[in-house]
C-alpha cells in the first residue's frame, strides 16, 4: 500500500546524511520539496492533480477502465479458437487474476484519494512500486511475473488514455503542503514529456542528463520553475520522498538538507519573491535605454496557452512560436490543417493585434516527432527543421496554409529554421507562394503582405548573409544552435556542456556580423535564442546593435530593467573592444565590466 501522504512532514526533516549534487543550472529560482522519482514508463502519461471535489469521479474513471479491461479479457477468452494452445487460455487467466488483485484493483484508487493523482499517474505509481518489489525476488519464475503486471497495466492505461480526462487539473494552492512541493527526479525527460507537466503539479525538475540549452531545459524555463540538469546519478542517489532543495541559479541540488540550510534557502526564496514583485512594476514601462533608444521585447512561446504569460510580462508580441510542440508525440496523428489553424489563430487572437512570429516545424534532433522514431547517427546534423519540411512537402504545405489562414486574423510573420543553402530559401519561398495560391483557389483569406524571415543558426548562414538579406524580410538569430554548430558541441550532451560558451569570440563575431548585415540591408534582426534572455549579455547585445530581443516571458522584465539602466554611449565603445578581443579571459572580464558601466 502506498504511504499515506495526507499528513505531510513539513517540519520533521529526516535525520539522514545530507549531500550535494552539482549539475547545470537551467531554470532560475529555488525549489524546496520532496523527491518524486519518475521512471521512463511513468513519463509516458500525463501528470496532474485532481481537485478535492472531483476525486471520487476520478476514482470512478479508473474503476470503469478496470472493468472495461475485465470485459476485454473475458471476450478474448470466449473467442479463443478451439485449436489455440492451452497456454493462451492460462495466460488470459493470469492477467484476469492480476487485474482483480487488490494491488491493482484497489491500491491505485487509494493513491487517487490520498495524493490526488490523476488515474493514469496513480496506476503507474503503483506499478513502479510493485516492479521494484519484483526486482528483489530471487525466484526467476516469479520475477518474470513483473512483465505480466506491466502488460495488464498497459491495457488499463490504453483504456484510460482513450477516455476523456476530467477537466479538473488544478494548480496546487500555496497552503496546500504536500501537493505544492513535489520535485520531479528522472534520468531524462524529453521536451515532449515536459509538455505533460504544464499544468504545474510539480515545483522543480532534476535530471541526470541534459544541457543548458537542450529543449528540455528551454521548456523547464518556459514553465518558469527551478530546474537543474546534467546531475549525473541523481535519479540513483535520490530516494523517493527525500527532501530536496534545487538552487536553479547555481545548478546545485541539496538532498536531505539540515534544518539550518533549509532555513537559509527559505529566506533566499522569499527575497527572490520580493525582487520579482518589484520587477512586475516595470510591466508597462517602455523598454528604452538611457540615451533614448527604443528596444523591442518579444516572447518565445511553445503553445498558444503561453500567450497570457507573454502579455503579463508586457511583451510587444511573440518573436518565436516553436510550432513543433503542437506536433511532438503525435507521429501517427500529426495535426491537421484545421487543427493547426485553430491553434495559430488562438495565439494571434490572444496577442490582441501584436506580432506573432510562427516558426515552421523544427522537428528532429532532440525534438523527434515520435520518441520511438529511428534516430539518425548525428541527429543534430541530420534531417532536421527545414530539411525535414522540404523532404515532406505535404506536411510543410499543410502547415504553411494553416499559418497563412491565421495571418488573416492579425499580424503574423513566418520564420524558417535552420536554413543554410540558397536553394532551401528559394524552395521555402516557392512553397509559401504555392500555399497562398491554394488558398486563393479556395477563396480563403490570408495576409498577402505576410513577412517571411530566416533563422540564422548555422555558421554557414551567418557567413553568407547577402544570400539571406536579398531574399528575406527579417532575420532571427538562433544562438542556441549557432553556438552548437559553431563550437561543434551537442547542446543536449552534458559531457560537453562545459564547452558551450556564448562568449567564444567566433560566436560573438557571427552574431555581430549578422546584426550589422541585416541593418545595413534595412531589415529587422532579432535574437530569439537563450542569449536574449540572459541579463549578463543584454548590454553586449545592445552594443552590437541589437534592437529586438525575444525570450521566455519569465526573463522579460529582468532584461527590460537592464535595458533601462544601459547607456549606449558607454556600451557601444566597450562592445567594440570586446569584439576585437580574442582571449577568453579578456572577453569575460570586459563583459563583466560592461555590466557595471
Ligand atoms: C535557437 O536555436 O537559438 C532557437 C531559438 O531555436 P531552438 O532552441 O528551438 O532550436
Ligand atoms: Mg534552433
Amino acid at each position: 500500500m502506498p504511504r499515506d501522504r495526507s499528513h505531510p512532514r513539513t517540519h520533521t526533516y529526516p535525520p539522514m546524511a545530507s549531500f550535494t549534487l552539482h549539475g547545470i543550472p537551467v531554470s532560475r529560482g529555488i525549489a524546496i520539496g520532496r523527491a518524486h522519482l519518475l521512471t521512463p514508463a511513468a513519463l509516458d502519461v500525463r501528470h496532474y492533480l485532481i481537485a478535492e471535489e472531483n476525486v471520487e469521479a476520478e476514482v470512478q474513471r479508473l474503476q470503469q477502465a478496470l472493468a472495461a479491461v475485465h470485459r476485454e479479457l473475458q471476450t478474448l477468452w470466449n473467442e479463443l479458437p478451439k485449436d489455440a494452445p492451452t497456454e493462451l487460455g492460462a495466460f488470459i487467466d493470469v492477467h484476469a487474476l492480476i487485474l482483480s488483485d487488490p494491488m491493482i484493483s484497489e491500491a491505485p484508487l487509494d493513491i487517487i484519494r490520498s495524493r490526488h493523482y490523476n488515474a493514469e499517474w496513480a496506476l503507474l505509481t503503483q506499478i513502479d512500486e510493485l516492479s521494484a518489489q519484483f526486482d528483489e525476488i530471487e525466484d526467476p519464475y516469479l520475477r518474470e511475473r513483473k512483465a505480466d503486471i506491466q502488460q495488464v497495466a498497459e491495457r488499463v492505461l490504453k483504456v484510460l488514455m482513450g477516455s476523456e480526462p476530467l477537466p479538473t487539473a488544478i494548480t496546487p494552492a500555496a497552503g496546500d503542503e504536500f501537493q505544492a512541493q513535489m520535485i520531479v527526479v528522472a534520468h531524462d525527460i524529453s521536451p515532449a514529456d515536459m509538455l505533460k507537466f504544464r499544468d504545474r503539479s510539480f515545483i522543480g525538475f532534476v535530471t541526470d542528463v541534459g544541457g543548458q540549452n537542450s529543449h528540455t531545459a528551454i521548456v523547464a524555463r518556459s514553465l518558469d520553475i527551478p530546474a537543474a540538469v546534467g546531475m549525473s546519478q541523481a535519479s540513483q542517489l535520490i530516494k523517493q520522498d527525500d527532501w530536496v532543495i534545487i538552487d536553479g541559479d547555481a545548478g546545485v541540488v541539496i538532498v536531505t538538507p539540515s534544518a539550518l540550510v533549509l532555513e537559509q534557502y527559505r529566506e533566499r526564496q522569499q527575497a527572490a519573491l520580493r525582487a520579482r514583485k518589484k520587477l512586475s512594476k516595470l510591466k508597462k514601462t517602455p523598454a528604452v535605454t538611457k540615451d533614448g533608444t527604443a528596444i523591442t521585447l518579444l516572447a518565445n512561446i511553445e503553445l498558444p496557452d503561453d500567450c497570457p504569460a507573454a502579455l503579463e510580462a508586457g511583451a510587444s508580441g511573440v518573436g518565436l512560436f516553436r510550432s513543433e510542440f503542437l506536433f511532438m508525440g503525435r507521429a501517427s496523428d500529426i495535426p491537421s490543417e484545421d487543427e493547426q489553424f485553430e491553434q495559430y489563430r488562438r495565439a494571434v487572437a490572444a496577442m490582441k493585434g501584436r506580432i506573432v512570429t510562427i516558426r515552421t516545424l523544427d522537428i528532429g534532433a532532440d525534438k523527434p516527432l515520435d520518441q520511438s522514431e529511428h534516430t539518425a547517427l548525428n541527429p543534430a546534423l541530420g534531417l532536421r527543421a527545414i530539411r525535414y519540411c522540404l523532404s515532406e512537402p505535404q506536411i510543410f504545405l499543410t502547415q504553411l496554409r494553416a499559418i497563412l489562414r491565421a495571418s488573416a486574423f492579425g499580424k503574423v510573420r513566418i520564420l524558417i529554421p535552420m536554413l543554410a543553402h540558397a536553394f532551401e530559401i528559394d524552395q521555402s519561398l516557392a512553397m509559401i507562394e504555392q500555399a497562398k495560391a491554394q488558398l486563393r483557389e479556395l477563396d480563403i483569406k490570408y495576409d498577402p503582405e505576410v513577412q517571411v524571415g530566416a533563422m540564422i543558426e548555422i555558421p554557414a548562414a551567418a557567413l553568407a548573409l547577402p544570400m539571406f538579406v536579398k531574399r528575406m524580410d527579417f532575420l532571427s538569430i538562433g544562438t542556441n544552435d549557432l553556438i552548437q554548430y559553431t563550437l561543434a558541441i551537442d547542446r543536449v550532451d552534458y559531457e560537453v556542456a562545459h564547452l558551450y560558451n556564448p562568449l567564444h569570440p567566433a560566436v560573438l563575431q557571427l552574431i555581430a556580423m549578422t546584426i550589422a548585415a541585416g541593418h545595413k540591408a534595412g531589415i529587422d534582426v532579432g535574437v530569439c535564442g537563450e542569449m536574449a534572455g540572459d541579463t549578463k549579455l543584454t548590454r553586449l547585445l545592445l552594443g552590437m546593435g541589437l534592437r529586438e530581443f525575444s525570450m521566455h516571458p519569465a526573463q522579460l522584465l529582468s532584461v527590460k530593467q537592464e535595458i533601462l539602466n544601459s547607456d549606449l554611449e558607454t556600451v557601444v565603445p566597450q562592445t567594440r573592444k570586446i569584439l576585437r578581443a580574442m582571449e577568453p579571459a579578456a572577453i569575460a572580464e570586459a563583459v563583466q565590466a560592461l555590466q557595471t558601466m
